[in-house]
């Protein structure tokens, strides 16, 4: 596509400066289709009833084996050839943010790929036939040099059909902008937080936003209404009359890395839901 490859040369050319890049953050997870909404809504029925009766604490903890591939165009740091240290600090990152929900990452492996195609997401469903490892439980993020568009990731949230080989078997998993690790030049969105946010989608959270400021938004009740994606950290943004201030705060919103903090009882309850009825 003339386009992406565009923006490949474009970042080609600043890799090694700072990310030029300067709109919002873009994520490209696909829109949950009907059948996943109604799942959702069906969890968020059971959800109620236990909370309800006061089964709000977790019954069981989570531990996702987890594979880093790393995908460059070259083996030097600007082709998007990231260290295992930088690896490191991002499963830090990751542990930091949903360990508080009783959710943990354990790196299994990593793996480093020079692929010049591959690297600019031109091929996603011959590089994870390549590279994809483990099983349905098993979470791999893919760590790319440019996903062209100006996203910053985009991942698949669980389904039931995914039998050992399908498409959906292939293709699950988490695409991050490599550079959005700790450490990486994609400012203000650096500091790791878009793995956090496409690991949620791999949860089955959806964005804040999802379906604006009408009922059932994102299918989960303690997140506040959102009527569209907020972008920097835009305190006191109240985008929907009496549900309460926008949850700029959370990893499912658009916001900067720096003002990402939390994910609420509700999402949990449903990242518990949904491994137990896709994942575990
Ligand atoms: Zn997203």
């Amino acid at each position: 596509m003339q386009f992406k490859a565009l923006i490949a040369s474009a970042f080609l050319a600043t890799a090694s400066a700072s990310w030029s890049f300067n709109t919002t953050r873009l994520c490209g997870t696909p829109e949950p289709t009907q059948q996943q909404m109604r799942e959702s809504l069906a969890m968020l029925e059971i959800e109620r009833i236990a909370l309800a009766k006061g089964h709000v604490k977790r019954q069981t903890s989570i531990n996702v084996k987890t594979y880093f591939h790393v995908v460059a165009s070259s083996n030097s740091l600007s082709g998007g050839y990231l260290t295992q240290a930088m690896l490191n600090d991002q499963l830090s990152v990751m542990n930091n943010a949903y360990g508080p929900h009783g959710i943990s990452f354990s790196l299994v492996g990593s793996d480093w790929t020079v692929n010049a195609n591959w690297a600019a997401d031109g091929n996603e469903q011959a590089m994870k036939k390549a590279l994809r490892k483990g099983t349905y439980s098993d979470l791999n993020i893919y760590f790319l040099g440019n996903l062209g568009g100006g996203l910053l990731g985009y991942c698949y949230f669980p389904t039931s059909s995914h039998s050992t080989g399908s498409t959906n078997f292939i293709l699950d998993g988490c695409t991050i902008l490599g550079q959005s690790v700790p450490g990486g030049n994609a400012a203000p969105y650096n500091l790791g937080g878009t793995a956090t946010h496409e690991i949620g989608h791999w949860m089955n959270l959806y964005h804040t936003f999802q379906g604006g400021c009408a009922a059932p938004g994102d299918s989960v009740d303690d997140t506040p209404p959102e009527a569209s994606a907020a972008s920097g950290c835009p305190t006191g943004r109240d985008t929907c009359s009496g549900g309460g201030p926008d949850p700029i705060h959370n990893y499912m919103d658009y916001t900067d890395d720096a003002c990402y903090t939390e994910f609420t009882s509700g999402q949990q309850a449903r990242m518990y839901s949904a491994w137990s009825a896709y994942r575990s």
